[in-house]
């Protein structure tokens, strides 16, 4: 019943990297797993602010400015090993007030954040708010591999880990073993349950039934070379001799619109090609094809894992998305090419003459593959949620903001 039901904020920002793509996922697991037992508030601290990937110094600045007491503050704060920079600190001042407002908003008996700069800010808030040992706080580490160390801070109750590398680093950074739990990044329920076969999908799909077939993305922004790889892979999927295709081409162009109408005006004579805007149902196209290009987002990465893709990553976003490619290649689930003509090359080759290299790889993809992640941490959640006292009346004094608190 409605009295018993907890409140669970997520911290996401939509800045790339899967965030979203994580927080959706614990909340659609919530829901399948647990029912009205949990009211899930998935909150984009970073809405406003459009800076991401933080290159732009002066706008940076400007904003710091602005806010520039609570900027004060988180500087100087007791802690400070965390501030890698002024600009960090500037970071953490803006959502610093978001997170408040969150947490007055929402009143949260968990938090779960899935951002990297989303740790030292609420805990200090429910610090300040007499808030740390009634709320469970929760991080979901979205970085495969290596990974930044402002997603570690040793306060949490639990600290979720894609791999035992990245579980390495969190207790090298000081968390206990007791704190950490890997399950693997968490992936939309539909995913892991998808259990349709490849020749009811392309049916559905309205695929060619026979042609081996090849994804094209970049990420829910359609990022990386995609365009040039499309026109590449139009050339080397075509037998030169017999002039029949020997593949198909699937291009998922996500929020990108204008990479779709580039695409779309374009010719495709040589092989079958479908160019898709935003799709929502992203395990039945991968799981209708046989291989994947894409940028090292770490979602991609890991639904094509799941579904056993060998995996052409071709990009990545600088610093978050870097240790994602060690991570593939070392464990011989694909390749990384920067390359358009390389990576049409390899498919090419994947379609015909070294089809037991594709093989090879798909299977060790699948070894990588953690369906279940996402179940194992709601679950985890929950057993935390039931030791927890249950808060009688609702502690949250709405009179100390954060900025009359730090003054
Ligand atoms: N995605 C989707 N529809 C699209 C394109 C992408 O649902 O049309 C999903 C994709 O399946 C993945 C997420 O968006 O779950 C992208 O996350 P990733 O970590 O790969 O990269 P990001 O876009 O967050 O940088």
């Amino acid at each position: 019943g409605a009295e018993t039901t907890k409140n669970v904020l997520i911290l996401m920002s939509d800045t790339g990297g899967g965030h979203r793509a994580s927080a959706e996922a614990i909340r659609d697991a919530f829901r399948m797993e647990y029912g009205d037992q949990y009211k899930i508030f998935i909150k984009d601290v970073w809405k406003e602010y459009t800076g991401w990937p933080l290159n732009d110094m002066e706008r940076s600045y400007k904003f710091m400015l602005k806010h520039v007491r609570l900027w004060n503050v988180a500087f100087h704060s007791t802690s400070p090993r965390w501030i890698h920079s002024m600009y960090l600190a500037a970071i953490a001042a803006y959502y610093a007030k978001e997170v408040e407002a969150g947490l007055m908003e929402y009143k949260p008996d968990i938090i779960i954040s899935v951002h990297p700069l989303m740790q030292h800010i609420p805990l200090l808030v429910l610090q300040w708010q007499g808030l740390l040992k009634k709320v469970i706080f929760a991080t979901v580490i979205t970085d495969l591999n290596t990974c930044h160390r402002t997603w570690f801070n040793p306060r949490v109750n639990r600290c979720y880990c894609p791999s035992q590398e990245v579980a390495k680093r969190a207790i090298l950074d000081g968390l206990e073993e007791s704190q950490t739990r890997v399950f693997g990044l968490p992936i939309r329920p539909s995913f892991a349950r998808a259990i349709v076969s490849k020749d009811q999908l392309r049916e559905e799909l309205e695929m060619d039934p026979n042609l081996p077939a090849v994804l094209l993305m970049g990420g829910g922004e359609g990022m990386g070379p995609v365009k040039e790889t499309a026109m590449a892979l139009a050339e080397s999927l075509l037998d030169e001799k017999t002039k029949k295709p020997i593949g198909q081409l699937v291009i998922i162009c996500g929020r990108n619109k204008s990479l779709a109408s580039t695409l779309q005006s374009l010719e495709w004579k040589n092989i079958p090609v479908k160019i898709r805007g935003f799709e929502t149902q992203m395990e039945k196209w991968m799981g209708s094809c046989d291989c994947i290009i894409t940028k090292a987002g770490p979602g991609t990465i890991a639904e094509a894992l799941i579904r056993g893709l060998p995996i052409i990553l071709n990009d990545y976003i600088p610093g978050q998305e870097k240790g994602n490619v060690p991570y593939v290649v070392n464990n011989g689930a694909g390749v990384f090419t920067r390359s358009p003509n390389e990576t049409a090359r390899i498919v090419m080759e994947w379609f015909t003459t070294k089809s037991y290299e594709m093989k090879r790889m798909s299977e060790n993809a699948l070894v990588l593959a953690q369906p279940e992640a996402v179940f194992n941490i709601v679950k985890d959640i929950h057993v935390l949620a039931q030791q927890s006292q249950p808060i009688v009346t609702f502690p949250y004094k709405l009179t100390s903001s954060f900025t009359t608190r730090i003054n």
